[in-house]
């Protein structure tokens, strides 16, 4: 063997051919998982700053996983970092604060604030993980309200490209950019992060058969523009299968879900949902006044990992028509399965907060996302696009957090906008050899 492949190093090691290579190196995301040259299992900040000093010394790029949700290309060369190990959560509730391991999802997150009647900004899925979802911004159940999650981040704790690890707080230029650049930077061991005294809410799903109901979208987009920042909501629809599971009030049938989230006390929410509610074609409904810690029932994802891409564009503006081509989309005729996805946007999203979140002014968030079969990826892609298509007008980039596809260069920069320029020069100056590409990759001015 090469010393190459033999590093001296304490820190837990697997390599191809291993017991436990193929389980750490996949994730959430099943298509075309890293393939790496070494993963270290990493159990702490000390055998992050060995990998990444290894994986310097030896000429390979790191890549960074925690759970997997948001793998957007494979690494072949790279030095894999995972951090699923390093899952301490630990709360202030003095601070009104959390200290989170690269590794914590959000779940064990809300599970250790919930006792102190807190919440932190955690998004449709608690599953994904809470670090690289707020690193890229982070848009969760409650964003109207309290904005991005990078918005309250207090300090990040950072292993840079000289194998390094320092702690970067307001005033420091990292500090800026890891909110919301990404994993660009560095690799982030611990985050600490704000949290809200939110114990409940009042959220759900409203599902409608969207051949009763054509007029779903308009009326939800007419209903986004009456509520107040205590509302955050979003229009799904899909195909649902006609197979036994499926529950029969939606099986085999073309579904709109408004997924719902209220700060509000039960009455006040069903005033607000009154119009919702006086559309035709409901045939399920889970709203209700729930804890925080069942947050996850408002969006009801599905919790298996599965093979998916997706596309998406935050908008200035969703035009009715184009929006209704949409539809057409969650027809069972089309050759891969399609949910598309409207969140609404705006609200404490659009203030102006110096981070490197960009297109804070953006309306709606519109996204596309399929489940792929090998050999389909291009098919998908085609879709996808098209799919984009009628709304490019309105399009003010992608959100990169929301994308699970390789992006060409042009559109990596529109996603990070007029934050790009300054975003590079930090590059240059702080990696400049690209250690850190695995990613929504800033090039190096
Ligand atoms: C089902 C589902 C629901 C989602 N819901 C939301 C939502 O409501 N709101 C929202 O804003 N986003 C949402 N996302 C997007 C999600 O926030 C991103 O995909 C996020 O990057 C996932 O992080 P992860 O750790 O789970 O995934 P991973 O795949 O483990 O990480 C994603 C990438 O982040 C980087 N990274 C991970 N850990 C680190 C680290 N410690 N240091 C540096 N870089 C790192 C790496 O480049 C890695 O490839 C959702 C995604 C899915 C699949």
């Amino acid at each position: 063997m090469t010393e190459k492949t033999e590093p001296r190093m304490t820190a837990p090691v697997l390599r191809p051919g291993d017991p436990g290579y193929d389980e750490e190196r996949t994730g959430f995301q099943l298509l075309d998982p890293h393939h790496p040259e070494l993963i270290v299992t990493a159990h702490g900040e000390q055998d992050v700053r060995e990998a990444v000093g290894y994986a310097r010394a030896h000429g390979h790029s790191v890549a960074v996983q925690a759970t997997g949700h948001g793998l957007t290309s494979a690494a072949q060369d790279a030095v894999l970092i995972s951090t699923r190990a390093m899952t301490e959560v630990s709360i202030d509730p003095v601070a009104r604060t959390a200290r989170i391991g690269a590794g914590a999802t959000w779940r064990q997150v809300i599970e250790a604030s919930a006792p102190h009647g807190l919440a932190p900004l955690s998004g449709s899925f608690p599953g994904v993980g809470a670090v690289s979802y707020t690193a890229n911004g982070g848009i969760g159940l409650l964003a109207r309200r309290y904005g991005f999650a990078a918005d309250h981040v207090r300090a990040v704790e950072l292993v840079t490209a000289d194998g390094a690890l320092s702690r970067r707080t307001e005033g420091d230029e990292l500090f800026w950019a890891v909110r919301g650049g990404g994993g660009n930077f560095g690799v982030i061991t611990a985050m600490e992060i704000g949290l809200m005294p939110v114990r409940r809410l009042y959220g759900g799903v409203l599902y409608l058969d969207l051949e009763r109901s054509p007029d779903v979208i308009e009326e939800w987009l007419r209903w986004t523009e009456t509520v107040p920042r205590t509302v955050t909501s979003a229009l799904a629809m899909l195909p649902f299968p006609d197979l036994d599971g499926v529950p029969e009030p939606l099986r085999g049938k073309r579904i709109a879900q408004l997924q719902l989230a209220l700060l509000e006390e039960p009455e006040d929410a069903e005033r607000i949902l009154a119009p919702l509610r006086a559309l035709p074609g409901q045939v399920l409904d889970t709203l209700r006044e729930l804890p925080y810690t069942e947050s996850g029932a408002v969006f009801a994802e599905p919790g298996q990992p599965h093979a998916y891409r997706s596309a998406n564009r935050l908008l200035s503006a969703v035009d009715p028509a184009a929006a209704r081509s949409l539809a057409e989309l969650s027809s069972a005729e089309q050759p891969v399965m399609c949910v598309t996805q409207l969140r609404h946007l705006g609200g404490a999203l659009a203030e102006p907060v110096d981070n490197a979140v960009p297109h804070r002014e953006a309306k709606y968030l519109l996204g596309v996302l399929s489940p792929v079969e090998p050999g389909q990826v291009e098919l998908v892609r085609a879709l996808h696009r098209d799919a984009l298509a009628p709304f490019e007008s309105a399009a003010l980039g992608p959100a990169l957090g929301f994308t699970f596809d390789e992006l060409d260069q042009d559109t990596v920069r529109a996603g990070y906008g007029a934050r790009y320029p300054r975003l590079a020069e930090l590059k240059a100056a702080h990696d400049p050899e690209n250690l850190f590409r695995h990613n929504h990759n800033i090039r190096a001015r």
